[in-house]
């Protein structure tokens, strides 16, 4: 078969298994990347800790999670058929459907006998003599030639360590962590910390069940009604009438989706009171992330951001009764610089008699005690408490793998002061080895799955043309991953992203480097890769057998 790469054994007793490719990582990206090398007859396998498939929607399965881009773009588009047949039940699906179509995918197209379930990937060596990753598991080991890193973004729960948290007597459940079995609160007093997604999503839920459910708030969050609901029969016969031109027209797009959301042309600051309150309301009432899509200076000019902040703040205290409540849940920081949430009564929540907001932003939670949680000197007891406090993004899970490149360095050394890639997909001094969505690629600022796809086809051509060109190994140079990363830093202080302290730039984890990890801006970034493949992969060293000798 075209582009078969000899899987080559090594006289190791310790190594047991070996591949061309190993990938970490059995969500959309470790799936999709499988798919590939399937069907270029590559021998490829996929360890995966958890026990089912799914990534992100096998381990969040808390009350209320469901994505935030509509289905029928948050979905897989290589392949026709599948666009075609599988049918989403709502607008924006939740947990268990997203959940049933991986394993559907999984399923028809037979990924399932390559990937071992229950088996974490603790390290990974590259040996420059044989120009091959000595990868070792919770199970054995492999021996493989590419190494592809499809371990999420938001895969590492960030679990906060309060004093006293050990001696709580009841359950501390992270949203990151969900038991595959639910969570019961009837009858019972919860506490949940945080308001991100996770915490807007899960806490209109909680609180119907709970008999007392108390929000301890560090930091509002701006969201957005989803307008959730069955899916609109015409809307979906329309998109599958033409699918890939609706997902070549979402390609186009910074963010890789919404493409039917008319952008506006002209700034916030030209129109009249009357003219933007009209604008905001209609794209209000769209449900959807593309709110931001009213003006398109709203990520640009402070000025510009604060009516957009004025229309949801004027729309919270419509909705939340009490002043004071409201006033507590309004944010003040740039809306968009963290991701915005969309919701299903997330405000009206507050309106509720068993729901109460604390206040930590100035006074943060002292201590747990075995029966609650102290703050601000006042005890609050619980039987339960829900920690949505989210992720190590981008780079807590690679980095929780021991990876050693050429002399043994390790990435962990190298990104002590914050990660540095090509393209967010290669590392120079890690040769041979790509990250799906990586550090520095568009990633979380995108519908993912449009940007999971991009990846692993790139990588797919470039392991394809490594070996029809007979090279063994292909490194990112400095130089490459230096531009880069000062492309990325500009891009995004060109715009007011990295104003506030949020995950994308690590600083909700205690210790992490203050670093804006996405590239804003997907259409250039295709382009930008595509290029560099159609330059024999400028910017990349590639070894050829021959060569290795001499590195
Ligand atoms: P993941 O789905 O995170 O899968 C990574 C897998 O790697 C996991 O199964 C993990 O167990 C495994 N793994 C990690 N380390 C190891 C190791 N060392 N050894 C073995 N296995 C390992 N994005 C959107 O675009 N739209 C949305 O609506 C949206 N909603 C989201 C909702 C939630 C609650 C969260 C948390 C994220 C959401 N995201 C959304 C982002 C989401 O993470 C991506 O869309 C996508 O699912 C990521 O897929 P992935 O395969 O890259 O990573
Ligand atoms: P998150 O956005 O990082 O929110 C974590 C929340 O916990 C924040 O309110 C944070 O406050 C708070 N927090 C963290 N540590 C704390 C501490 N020590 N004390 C008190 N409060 C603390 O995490 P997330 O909600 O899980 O979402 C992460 C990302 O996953 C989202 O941005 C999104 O990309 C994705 N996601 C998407 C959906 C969806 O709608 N489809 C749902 C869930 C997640 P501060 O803001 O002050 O740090």
């Amino acid at each position: 078969m075209e582009g078969v790469l000899v899987a080559r054994s090594y006289d190791n007793p310790q190594l047991s298994q070996t591949f061309d490719v190993t990938i970490v990582g059995a969500g959309f990206a470790g799936l999709y990347m499988l798919h590939r090398c399937n069907q270029r007859g590559l021998s490829a396998q996929i360890f995966e800790a958890g026990d089912g498939v799914g990534g992100t929607w096998y381990w969040n399965r808390y009350p209320g999670a469901r994505c935030d881009i509509e289905s029928l773009e948050y979905s897989y588009s290589f392949d026709e058929d599948l666009q075609q047949e599988w049918e989403w039940s709502e607008r924006y699906a939740g947990q268990p459907e997203i959940l049933r179509y991986v394993n559907h995918v999984a399923d028809r197209f037979d990924l399932r006998p390559s990937i071992q379930f229950n088996t974490r990937v603790e390290k990974a060596a590259f040996d420059s003599a044989t120009a091959r990753w000595n990868i070792q598991t919770s199970n054995g080991a492999a021996v493989s030639q590419y190494l592809v890193m499809a371990t999420g973004c938001l895969s590492s729960t960030n679990k906060p360590s309060f004093e006293g948290m050990d001696d709580f007597e009841g359950p501390i459940y992270h949203t990151g962590e969900w038991p595959h079995d639910g969570v019961d609160f009837s009858d019972q007093r919860v506490g949940v910390i945080g308001t991100g997604s996770s915490a807007v999503q899960s806490i209109p839920i909680i609180a119907k069940q709970a008999k007392q459910l108390t929000v301890f708030q560090r930091t509002p969050n701006y969201s957005i009604p989803a307008h959730n609901g069955p899916i609109d029969k015409a809307l979906e016969a329309e998109t599958k009438a033409n699918y890939q031109a609706f997902r070549d027209a979402n390609r186009r797009e910074n963010g890789a989706f919404a493409s039917r959301t008319p952008a506006g042309e002209t700034s916030a600051l030209d129109a009249t009171e009357d003219e933007w309150r009209e604008k905001f309301e209609h794209h209000w009432q769209l449900g959807s992330l593309a709110f931001l899509r009213a003006y398109p200076d709203l990520l640009l000019d402070d000025n510009a951001n604060a009516i957009a902040r004025q229309f949801v703040a004027d729309k919270i205290a419509e909705v939340v009764t009490d002043p004071t409540t409201a006033q507590i849940l309004t944010p003040t920081q740039v809306i968009g610089c963290k991701r915005l949430c969309l919701d299903t009564n997330y405000f009206e929540t507050y309106n509720r008699d068993n729901v109460e907001l604390v206040d930590i932003s100035s006074a943060p939670i002292e201590r747990f005690t075995p029966t609650g949680i102290v703050a601000d000197g006042q005890e609050f007891e619980f039987d339960a408490i829900v920690t949505a406090t989210g992720f190590d993004a981008m780079t807590g899970t690679i980095l929780k793998i021991d990876i050693r490149g050429v002399n043994d360095v390790s990435l962990k050394e190298k990104w002590s002061s914050g990660p540095t890639t090509y393209l967010g997909l290669c590392i120079p001094g890690f040769p041979n080895l790509f990250t799906v969505t990586g550090p520095g690629s568009p990633s979380v600022l995108t519908n993912m799955i449009m940007s999971i796809e991009q990846h692993v086809e790139w990588i797919d051509e470039c392991i394809d043309y490594m070996s029809h060109q007979g090279h063994q190994s292909i490194e990112a140079t400095v130089d490459a991953e230096q531009e880069w990363v000062a492309h990325v830093n500009a891009v995004a202080d060109f715009t007011l992203m990295p104003t506030c302290n949020s995950w994308y730039l690590g600083v909700n984890v205690p210790g992490k480097p203050r670093v804006f990890m996405p590239l804003i801006g997907f259409p250039p970034y295709v382009e930008k890769c595509n290029e560099v493949a159609a330059n024999g992969y400028e910017g990349f060293a590639l070894t050829s057998p021959a060569d290795s000798s001499t590195r």
